[in-house]
């Protein structure tokens, strides 16, 4: 099978063709940084990283963005409670989320743009849209989209455009628009909150502005794949669309692929319910980041994600499972007899497993499917093991194990021995062999001393190195 992923706008699942095939382009719509992110959050973000280690796995250069969203009514009251700078606050909770994606081992995105480092292109998109007829001022000063003038506007929610809007705060009592359809684009300056000046005088972008200029600024005006929750598809996403295209008269974005939710109980994970779990808490109470990260991917993207603290203790007995295996097949990796068949089968059982992960990766980012595929993997060899396949089986299924690595990121950090520690260890095995402990016992406190701690199991010698480890 060839890649495809589902696209939100035609509702089809369609081979994926990059527009340039050097490389591809892929924007996520990234946090609001005045608090912590919830592990909701977290789960669209790690999606995204999932979905851009499966394309960098199969060969494909990928360039991925990721916004800060710097500048919003939510931001300028929550610093104005505190009563410190935006930008004090925006550094503060910008540095937390980047310390949660290290810990969740979420890959750096290429660019992570600011909103209020991207006025200009913001600016500039918004007088494209003055000047071809989709935008207009209002008395305050401020520009809004003129739906109207957009016949496109509702395809990505499939939204009736009479029905639009209902339910969403109307802001007519701060804005005189045209029509409740539509959108700010540039909000006029009040009194007590940052503004910009600049051609369409003082003021500062509205929300979903930034995510169209940034993403153009870095990726062109068309490019492959935008990533978000299912929540930001009306209105973010679709007003996104608009002023985009409205704005080059291009399509914007080959494939949108959203998120599920995070329910807790059934309910979505929210701030306005009160039920959220941050990163930071979890991890501080305790819970292995291997765990956290497995837990939130198992779930297909598309499903919701039902979340609990069962959901934890089962990820963390199956990252145990995961890493006694990668501990047995080290022990065992540097054994050059055993039985020649268990062998033969370890090299096909590797290579099946990659087969098998790699279709469901290629379906849509299955997951579940990916996940089953590893779990068998390490049900298989631990019985090749049993079966006393020698070190170059235990070779075959590290090797495939390390593949499948790049993707899921949820095997133990390799250890690097120190110099020197190889050939003890080497030797040592030779000293067990020829039953001569007292070499055995010598050369195991020589190891200790360069930080390497051994266990003897019933697979032989295992190492660890001393000290904290992840
Ligand atoms: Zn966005």
């Amino acid at each position: 099978m060839s890649l495809q992923f589902r696209d939100t706008l035609s509702g089809e699942t369609r081979p994926f063709t990059p527009l340039n095939s050097a490389q591809v382009g892929i924007y996520s719509c990234g946090p609001t940084i005045y608090g912590p992110a919830h592990i909701g959050n977290f789960r669209s973000f790690l999606f995204a990283d999932t979905l851009v280690r499966w394309l960098r796995a199969s060969g494909r250069t990928v360039r991925w963005v990721v916004n800060l969203t710097d500048i919003d009514d939510k931001i300028i009251r929550t610093a104005a409670a505190e009563g410190i700078e935006i930008r004090a606050l925006t550094d503060r909770w910008e540095a937390v989320f980047r310390a949660d994606m290290a810990a969740l081992r979420m890959a750096t995105p290429d660019e992570m743009p600011r909103a209020t480092e991207h006025i200009p292109e913001q600016i500039a998109l918004v007088q494209q849209l003055l000047d071809r007829g989709h935008a207009y001022r209002t008395e305050d000063g401020s520009i809004f989209f003129k739906i109207s003038s957009w016949p496109a506007y509702g395809k990505l929610a499939r939204l009736d455009p009479e029905a639009m809007r209902v339910g969403e705060r109307v802001e007519a009592d701060e804005y005189s628009k045209d029509d409740v359809r539509d959108f700010v684009l540039w909000k006029a300056a009040k009194p007590g909150e940052p503004s910009w000046d600049g051609p369409l005088g003082p003021g500062r972008p509205g929300w979903h502005l930034e995510c169209s200029a940034m993403s153009m600024r870095y990726l062109g005006e068309s490019f492959d794949l935008h990533t978000g929750g299912i929540d930001l598809v009306f209105p973010h996403h679709e007003d996104e669309i608009a002023q985009s295209e409205a704005a080059t008269g291009k399509p914007f974005v080959g494939t949108w692929m959203h998120c599920a939710h995070l329910h807790v109980s059934g309910d979505k994970m929210s701030k306005s319910l009160g039920n959220i779990s941050r990163v930071s808490d979890l991890l501080a109470g305790g819970a292995e980041p291997r765990a956290l990260r497995l837990a939130l991917i198992s779930a297909h993207y598309r499903t919701n994600l039902n979340y609990n603290d069962d959901s934890l203790t089962a990820a963390a007995s199956a990252i145990a499972r995961i890493d006694a295996f990668v501990a047995a097949l080290n022990a065992r990796s540097s054994i050059t007899t055993g039985d020649v068949e268990a062998d033969q089968r370890a090299a096909t059982l590797a290579e099946a497993s990659w087969s098998r992960f790699a279709a469901a990766m290629d379906d849509d980012l299955a997951v579940p499917e990916a996940l089953a595929a590893l779990f068998d993997l390490v049900r298989d060899g631990n019985r090749l093991l049993d079966a006393n396949c020698s070190g170059a089986g235990a070779q075959a299924l590290i090797a495939v194990l390390e593949k499948i690595n790049v993707v899921l990121a949820v095997l133990p950090d390799r250890a690097v021995l120190p110099a020197g520690a190889e050939a003890l260890l080497a030797e040592r095995i030779a000293a067990r062999a020829a039953k001569d402990w007292a070499r055995s016992d010598a050369l195991r406190d020589e190891l200790a001393s360069l930080g390497v701690l051994i266990d003897d199991g019933r697979d032989g010698q295992r190492w660890r190195l001393a000290g904290p480890q992840a």
